[in-house]
């Protein structure tokens, strides 16, 4: 089976925003092992969206339009496709009420133009739209389904899945399914992982992939089977080898961030963390207070970027940072219990480094970092070189600092990473 994928919109031709939409109904499509053949995108142009309709039907099964279907003068698709098949536009009376009943929901009178948005290909079949107003359509022709969904991403996520998946299953019955997980890593290196990994999932039923989403590298096993169930309990196998073999090194599976897992840790075991911050400037903080809930277990911190700052607020000996410098263990340790002192937490963190591009000295070039950790009856402190510009040697050392505490708190060893490559 072929899979086509639309975009309408002008602002998509002149390079305003990216198309993700086309990303995202491409990989739910294969969910269903339809694989997209065509991706193609138009201006909000009639002739232009008639050529695309008419070529889309002649060499896919399944059609999926996105955008075009708001209320104003631009949005043309359902009008434009209505015209294309040569069908009249009827006005879908339980969508009328639906759009009604989304404006009192949100105490706004509905305007008359969004009427309009209720008028549908004649024999179409309407499709929820639980988030906007718009509703999609559903409409065969010569046994091609062509599925119009709205260009908002939020809202067309939550109808591919819920409204037109379940319909192009259901046509096409007894189809196989493609399933895939995600496995977030941090630590180790591609190459290393693989290497690990040489043994795991090798039976060909399951594929694995890698892809790297710096700092952290991703491990996705994807599988094609008979059945969900089927497709769940190899992917369940293979995602079970792959912890046993990496341990600590897998932190999270799907989309779940390390400063959420590092918060759920903390909740479970009722401990406080606090951080000094120095080149990371406050971006580890960030990242914990991300995560809704996080002030039952994080006590605050300090961004500390100058030498009196770090006296001053944390308690550095002058002495330690004139025999040592402010980029030296002894500093970083020296912050993480200071901090953790001054906010009597249980856990605290502290990263001081050069993250260049200037800044940097013979004995301790650009790119050198120092994180420590401080907790009951544990203190460690580390130096880094890590060859990166500014950006992602603040992202990496940001991560590293909250691996740090989530692998104190499952009580692994502190590893240094080794995702580093070398770089032309
Ligand atoms: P609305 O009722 O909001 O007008 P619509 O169905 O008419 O919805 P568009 O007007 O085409 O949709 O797009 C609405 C917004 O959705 C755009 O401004 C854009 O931000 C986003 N959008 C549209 N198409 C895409 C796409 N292909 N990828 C990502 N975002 C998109
Ligand atoms: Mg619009």
């Amino acid at each position: 089976m072929k899979g086509e994928v639309l975009t309408i919109g002008d602002e998509l031709l002149r390079g305003e925003i990216i198309d993700s939409n086309k990303s995202f109904l491409s990989e739910r499509l294969l969910r269903l092992d339809i694989e997209t053949h065509f991706h193609g995108s138009v201006r909000d142009d009639p002739a232009d969206m008639t050529d695309a309709f008419r070529r889309a039907v002649s060499r896919a099964d399944v059609v999926l339009v996105s955008g075009g279907l708001g209320p104003t003068r631009d949005d043309l698709t359902i009008e434009v496709l209505a015209r294309t098949f040569g069908r009249k536009l009827v006005r879908h009376e339980p969508s009328l009420a639906a759009i009604r009943a989304f404006f009192a929901s949100v105490g706004r009178e509905m305007a008359p133009v969004n009427a309009k948005q209720a008028d549908l290909p004649e024999g179409a079949e309407a499709l929820a739209n639980p988030l906007g107003t718009a509703p999609g359509c559903l409409l065969e022709v010569d046994g091609r389904q062509i599925f119009c969904l709205p260009g908002v991403p939020r809202e067309l996520h939550r109808m591919m899945d819920e409204e037109v998946l379940p319909r192009i299953a259901a046509r096409h019955p007894g189809r196989a399914v493609v399933r895939a997980r995600l496995l977030r890593t941090f630590g180790m290196g591609e190459s290393n992982l693989e290497e690990a990994l040489a043994d795991v999932a090798k039976e060909g039923e399951v594929v694995l992939g890698f892809r790297t989403a710096f700092p952290d590298n991703l491990l996705r096993p994807l599988t094609r089977a008979a059945s969900a169930e089927e497709a769940d309990a190899r992917l369940d196998a293979v995602c079970t080898a792959i912890r046993s073999r990496l341990g600590a090194l897998v932190y999270a599976e799907g989309d779940e961030p390390m400063e959420a897992v590092v918060g759920e840790l903390l909740r479970e075991q009722r401990r406080t963390l606090a951080v000094a911050e120095s080149c990371t400037g406050g971006s580890i903080a960030e990242r914990v207070t991300s995560v809704a809930g996080a002030s039952k277990y994080f006590l605050g911190g300090v961004v500390a970027y100058s030498n009196e700052a770090k006296r001053k607020l944390l308690d550095v000996p002058a002495e330690l940072l004139d025999r040592h410098g402010a980029v030296s263990e002894e500093v970083a340790l020296a912050m993480a219990d200071g901090v953790r002192a001054r906010f009597g937490s249980d856990l605290a963190v502290a990263t001081t480094g050069i993250s260049g591009p200037g800044g940097g000295a013979a004995d301790k070039p650009v790119g050198t970092v120092c994180v420590a950790l401080a907790a009951a009856g544990e203190r460690h402190a580390e130096r880094f070189v890590f060859p990166l510009d500014r950006a992602r040697h603040r992202s990496l050392t940001t991560q590293l600092a909250l691996d740090w505490v989530r692998r104190t708190l499952l009580r692994q060893p502190l590893v240094a990473p080794t995702i580093l490559r070398r770089r032309s």
